[in-house]
C-alpha cells in the first residue's frame, strides 16, 4: 500500500472531481470530501493506477470498492450536516468511511468479512480518520449506539431491513440499493413518526448484502 500523496495524485482527483460535476454532482462538502481522501490509499498495489478512473474495483473476498460517482451520490443523498450520528453498513475497503469522516460526522461503520475489517481499520485509523469499525452482520444495524441520524446501505439489500429502519432518529434518513442481486433502485427514506416516505434515485449495481435481513445465498 502506498501512503504518498503527490500532485500527480492530486492532479488525477481534480480531473476526476470535474467528471462528477459534469455527471450531475453539485454538493460542495461532498466535492470537497471527493478532492481531499486519497483513494489510491484504498487500493492494492497493482492496481493502484486505476484508483482515478470513475469505476469500481474489486478489493478481495470477491468485494468491490465502490465508483467514485456512486459514492458521491449517496454522499448527497445523505444530506449530512456536521457532527451527525451515522451507520455505514458494509465498510469494504473503508473508502467511502473515510469520505464520510471527511464530512465531519460521527461515523460508526460495520463489515460482515473478517479480513475487510481488519484491512479497513488499520488502514483509517493509520490514515488518521476518526472513524469506529465494527465486525458483524450490518443487515442487523448496531442497535447499541441506536439512533442514527443517518444509515447508509452499501451493499444491495432485498428489502429495507426493518431493524434499520428502527434505528433511526425521527426525521432522519436512510439511503440504500433495493433491488435484485443484479440491479438496484438507490432509495432514500425519511422516517416521520412510524411512517416512512420513500423517494427513488435512479439505477445503480451493488454486490449482495449478506446477513440475515440480506440475501440467503
Ligand atoms: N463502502 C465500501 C467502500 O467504500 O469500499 C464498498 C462496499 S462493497 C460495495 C459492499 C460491502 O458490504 C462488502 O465489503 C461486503 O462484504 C459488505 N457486506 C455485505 N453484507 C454485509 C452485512 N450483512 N453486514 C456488513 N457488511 C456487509
Amino acid at each position: 500500500m502506498l501512503f504518498k500523496d503527490d500532485y500527480k495524485h492530486k492532479g488525477l482527483r481534480k480531473s476526476l472531481i470535474n467528471t462528477l460535476k459534469a455527471k450531475g454532482i453539485t454538493n460542495e462538502i461532498v466535492l470537497y470530501a471527493m478532492e481531499s481522501v486519497p483513494r489510491h490509499y484504498f487500493f492494492d498495489d497493482a492496481l493502484l493506477h486505476h484508483a482515478y478512473e470513475d469505476k469500481a474495483f474489486p478489493i478481495g473476498n470477491g468485494q468491490t470498492i465502490s465508483q467514485p460517482y456512486t459514492v458521491a451520490r449517496q454522499s448527497e443523498l445523505l444530506d449530512i450536516k456536521e457532527g451527525m450520528k451515522v451507520l455505514e453498513i458494509g465498510t469494504g475497503s473503508g473508502y467511502q468511511a473515510a469520505i464520510l469522516s471527511q464530512m465531519k460526522v460521527r461515523l460508526f461503520t460495520i463489515e460482515t468479512v473478517e479480513p475487510l475489517y481488519k484491512k479497513a481499520k488499520a488502514d483509517l485509523h493509520r490514515l488518521g480518520y476518526n472513524v469506529r469499525c465494527y465486525l458483524g452482520d450490518g443487515s442487523l444495524g448496531l442497535k447499541r449506539y441506536a439512533p442514527f441520524d443517518r444509515i447508509l446501505l452499501t451493499a444491495a439489500a432485498p428489502k429495507i431491513p426493518d431493524m434499520l429502519f428502527e434505528q433511526l432518529k425521527d426525521g432522519g434518513l436512510l439511503v440504500a440499493p433495493v433491488g435484485d442481486k443484479k440491479t438496484q433502485t438507490m432509495v432514500r427514506v425519511k422516517k416521520h413518526g412510524h411512517e416512512r416516505i420513500t423517494e427513488k434515485h435512479g439505477l445503480f449495481a451493488f454486490v449482495p448484502l449478506t446477513g440475515k435481513e440480506g440475501w440467503k445465498n
